[in-house]
């Protein structure tokens, strides 16, 4: 069997990427989400299991410890981790899989698995814009979007690291473009 493949999806957090991922998957079903660890508090509209595995802090370091995570970060005082038995298991059966990790993962994910990993940086058009979405999302404090864009600045630094850059300005364009990248992938 052919071996799957590494999509990875770095952003800073607000830019759309949870947008932009869900369109992505519509438009390439064969898509494989996989479902990271975290520590931070469930969202409104998220379901466990399906966005993130929702662990307390206890939990997700007893699992650190049993060298269950492939790569693992503390991203905005929250835990976040991608479990090792997903990843084996679907590289062997030969699945599309997507990560969406910030870019200490990206890193662990670059020094595991090489040139395997195929990381694409989704910027936004301006750190404004950012900041605007992020309050217009609503769904974390002042004190986390403070947070979160601290973050953004170094992330930022970043973006030219890796192996494609996408500006999230407008929706349908980062969408097309983001299929257009992840269909040359998957031919490869
Ligand atoms: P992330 O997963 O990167 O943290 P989200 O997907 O939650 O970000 O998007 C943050 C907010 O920005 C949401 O309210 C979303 O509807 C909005 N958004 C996403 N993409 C765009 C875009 N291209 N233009 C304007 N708003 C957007
Ligand atoms: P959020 O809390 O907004 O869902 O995600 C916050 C940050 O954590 C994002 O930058 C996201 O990419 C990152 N993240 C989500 N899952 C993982 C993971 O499994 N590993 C790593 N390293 N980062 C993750």
């Amino acid at each position: 069997m052919e071996r799957g493949k590494l999509i990875v999806i770095v952003a800073p957090s607000g830019t759309g990427k949870s947008t932009l991922i869900s369109k992505l998957m519509h438009e390439i079903p064969e898509l494989e989400w996989s479902v990271s660890c975290t520590t931070r508090p469930i969202r409104k509209g998220e379901v466990n299991n399906v966005d993130y595995c929702f662990l307390t802090k206890e939990e997700f370091l007893q699992r650190r410890d049993n060298n269950e995570f492939i790569e693992w970060a503390q991203v905005h005082s929250n835990f976040y981790g991608t479990l090792k038995s997903f990843v084996d298991k679907g590289l062997e059966e030969g699945k599309k899989l997507l990560f969406d990790l910030d870019v200490q993962g990206c890193d662990q994910m670059r020094d595991l698995y090489g040139d395997e990993a195929n990381i694409i940086f989704i910027e936004p058009p301006s750190y404004e814009e950012l900041e605007k979405r992020l309050k217009l999302r609503g769904t974390d404090s002042e004190e986390v979007i403070q947070e979160r864009l601290t973050n953004a600045k170094n992330e930022l630094s970043r973006k030219g690291d890796f192996d494609f850059l996408v500006t999230n300005d407008e929706i349908d364009k980062a969408v097309g473009e983001l299929k257009r990248i992840v269909s040359e992938i998957l031919r490869a």
